[in-house]
């Protein structure tokens, strides 16, 4: 049985230039980084090159890319420094963040007396702007604002550069989840005045278990995981060179081919909002979904017209891999945090969320097999 796999929002599949060189690295640099030999100075500079990579392309300095094990860890180590040592007394935040951020969020609230703010969601799913700006101004507390890039489970976008300005102008730290973001949009940090981003490999054809934070070098963020001096004594701890070796190439990668794949992508899912809306009747578009430039390209979230929780296991026994939700909650049998907070309790009760997220590999025949499979399983 030939596997389709439509669920890159949750991960990617690695490229073989990418195995090849973290291969290489594995055979060859297995020095520390923190060895004064050259066997050691040879990893950091592949840990060098690597940031200088990342750095150029996002127009930062390097020592403003520190290297974490994921997309998690970034964000924690963000929002938890942000808070020790920044003074922050209230955050701003959505309820429909990644739960990396949503519970982090929760946590430093419970461990000091600082105000949180959750902004309102539309049905849509889109953050207010303008209550944002509103918020911001009644009270002069020093303030982070943490607003995902783009929604990992509907794909909403947010305007970043209007965001990180309203944010600027009023004097708040400005963090966001860009995980989904990094190395499939342009990021120019050089026109965005944001101090914070997140990044994790294994969503652009990186490996696991290697990311990054960006940190704007003025703002003194403090260590989370202590220890040693790595990472400019933000992150304790040998560094995953090999992790890393494979995150550069597979960032690398990513930009070069940005507007070929993003191009092809966006493609994919047209074809993929086209063919369901013609073979599915009744089907939903949740959030931002379906509209260009108001959504990530890589993802889709739809609302099948009947309640089948075991649609996401029946895909899979046909070979089709997509996400209930988000690969998060895909296994619970509660629904999705983000889409019980923006559809209407008649569509939850009625409907059947899936996540389908598109990489270059995806193809039109792939989309055809998934909507074939759903007329088959929905009795069409
Ligand atoms: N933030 C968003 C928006 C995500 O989609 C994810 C992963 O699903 C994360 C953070 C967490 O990243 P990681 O898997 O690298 O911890």
């Amino acid at each position: 049985m030939k596997r389709i796999y439509l669920d890159n929002a949750a991960t990617t599949p690695i490229l073989d230039e990418v195995i090849d060189a973290m291969m290489t690295v594995m055979k060859t640099n297995f020095g520390n980084p923190s060895s004064t030999h050259s066997l050691g100075q040879e990893a950091k500079m592949i840990l060098e090159e690597n940031r200088r990579l990342i750095a150029q392309e996002l127009h930062v300095s390097p020592a403003e890319i520190i290297f974490t094990s994921c997309g998690t860890e970034a964000n924690n180590l963000i929002i938890k420094s942000a808070v020790e040592n920044l003074e922050i007394k209230r955050i701003i935040t959505t309820e429909i963040e990644h739960k990396c951020v949503y519970e982090t969020v929760l946590d430093v609230q419970q461990k000091s007396s600082i105000e949180v703010v959750y902004l309102q969601v539309n049905k849509k799913g889109d953050v207010d702007l303008d209550e944002l700006e509103n918020v911001l101004k009644t009270s002069d507390k020093t303030t982070l604002v943490s607003l995902m890039h783009a929604n990992n489970e509907i794909g909403n976008l947010l305007d970043l550069e209007k965001t990180a300005k309203i944010c600027k102008d009023n004097q708040a730290y400005f963090h966001s989840d860009t995980v989904q973001t990094m190395a499939h949009l342009k990021l120019d940090f050089s026109q965005i005045p944001i101090d914070f981003a997140s990044c994790s490999a294994h969503k652009f054809h990186g490996p696991k278990g290697a990311g990054f934070a960006y940190i704007r070098k003025s703002t003194h963020l403090k260590a989370q995981i202590h220890g040693g001096t790595q990472e400019r004594s933000l992150r304790a701890g040998t560094e995953n060179v090999v992790g890393i070796a494979g995150l550069g190439k597979a960032f690398e990668f990513s930009v070069e081919k940005m507007a070929e794949f993003s191009e092809y992508i966006q493609g994919i899912k047209d074809y993929a909002i086209e063919q369901l809306t013609k073979n599915i009747p009744g089907i939903l578009f949740n959030g931002r979904s379906a509209e260009k430039e108001k959504s990530l390209y890589t993802l889709l979230s739809i609302s099948l017209p009947s309640m089948n929780p075991l649609i996401g296991l029946q895909l899979d026994m046909k070979g089709i891999a997509v996400s209930q939700g988000s690969a998060c909650s895909s296994g619970a049998a509660k629904p999705s945090s983000v889409l019980s907070k923006i559809l209407p309790e008649q569509v939850q009760q009625t409907t059947t969320p899936l996540r389908i997220s598109f990489s270059h590999q995806t193809s039109k025949n792939d989309i055809d097999q998934l909507v074939n499979a759903l007329r088959e399983i929905l009795g069409l």
